[in-house]
Parts: structure tokens; sequence; C-alpha cells
């Protein structure tokens, strides 16, 4: 989720995010490198917009903090667009990071998807500020995927995780490895920022659900009788 203001007299459009994070397998180094990636990754098109036939340049400016005591009660009361509050841990049901929906501020985070590089950060970020998984996930012979693909991707045999296995060969590798997505301008064009409201200029709509570690719940917890 974000907050988008224009500065008609730069000429820029900033995106403002707040990332929170919490749980057991974060830290401050850790938040710094999910900050970084987020800000460096979605920068990096260096997108100039048209609005009122006057150039802006989009920058998204991406701000961090590490609180691991936060209390369910404040992301629920959060009322900053900017804010969004993700738990990292080393187990998470169904062995996949997730945000809570496509345009949400809050999510769950595996630790072993946040390496220096993996770009998982900046692709879960997309799903926070609108964006969803493309549907066709074929992109052999069209070069770097954008931000959004999902792991399984089928790719040109640079862009997987081993380079020598046939495409589509999971097991060997022959898939998307995730650390070559990159935020494309056809990413930037999908967050569709000309339909922007003047009175509501947020990407995205709060969530607000605390998580708990997953390592802790019993079969209860995901199957209530
Ligand atoms: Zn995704």
């Amino acid at each position: 989720m974000g907050s988008a203001e224009f500065d008609r007299t730069a000429k820029c459009l900033y995106i403002d995010s707040h990332i929170v994070t919490y749980g057991n397998a974060v830290d401050e180094q850790l938040t710094r490198i999910m900050r970084e990636e987020i800000e460096c990754m979605w920068n990096e098109p260096n997108a100039r917009l048209y609005f009122d036939e006057e150039e802006y340049q989009l920058i998204f400016r991406i701000t961090a903090d590490y609180k691991p005591h936060i209390e369910p009660e404040e992301i629920l009361g959060n009322t900053d667009p900017r804010c969004n509050y993700f738990r990292v841990e080393k187990f998470a049901q169904g062995n996949i990071s997730f945000v809570d929906g496509i345009g949400c501020n809050t999510g769950y985070f595996l630790l072993e998807n946040l390496y220096t590089g993996s770009t998982t950060a900046a692709h879960e970020y997309g799903h926070t500020i609108g964006l969803e998984h493309p549907t066709h996930l074929d992109l052999r012979g069209k070069g770097t995927p954008g931000i959004m693909y999902p792991r399984g991707t089928l790719v040109d045999a640079p862009f997987q995780y081993n380079p020598e296995a046939r495409a589509g060969d999971g097991s060997n590798g022959g898939t998307m490895h995730p650390m070559h997505r990159r935020v494309l301008p056809s990413d930037i064009e999908l967050l569709r920022l000309d339909r922007l409201s003047p009175d509501r200029p947020i990407l995205g709509e709060f969530t607000s659900i605390w998580h708990p570690d997953h390592s802790t719940l019993t079969g209860n917890d995901f199957f209530p009788a």
C-alpha cells in the first residue's frame, strides 16, 4: 500500500510507502535490505508519466522500521495508507511468502525467500500496490521476466535456476530464478497511476491483519472445528 503525492513544482509524482517488520526471523539489517530492494527495484525503470500534458518523474520513496514488539492493535488501528506490516518467520504454513490480497497492507514472509537479490520483497510490494501475477507464464523468447512473474514461470535459459535444464523441468531447475526478475516499464503501466483519484491518491487497501507465528499454531487453528 502506498500514498501518492504530486509535486507540481518539481514535476514529481512520489509514491510513499513505509514497511514495518516484525516476527522472530527479522532484524534491523534484514529490514534495511528489504527496504533497499523495494526502493531500488521500483525506481529502476526511471518512469516518466504525463498528467495534464506535463511530464512527471515517478519516484518511489520507501522507508522502513523494525518493530519486534508491535501489538495487533497497532496494525488494526493504523489509518496511514503508507504503512505495510510484514511478519518474517522461518516457517510458513504452505511454505510460501504471501500478502493478504491484491492491494493490501499486510503479509507474512518466509526468511529463506529474503536473501539479498531475491526480489521477493519487491514482488510482494507489487501485490500490495495492486498488481497480480500475469496469466501467461511462458516467457520464452521474451527476455527479462517482469517483477510480478511467480515461481514456476518458463523463461529463456539464462533466467532459469539452472540454465542447462530443459525448460519446465522444475526438479532440475528449469524454471525462472526469482533473482532475474526486474521491475519493467510495463509493470509501472499496470499500476494505472493515471487513474489515481486526486481525492484519494492511494494505492491499495487496508487489510490490517496481524499474523501469528505459524510455527506456534496447532492443526485446529488452521482447520477450526
Ligand atoms: Zn506473488
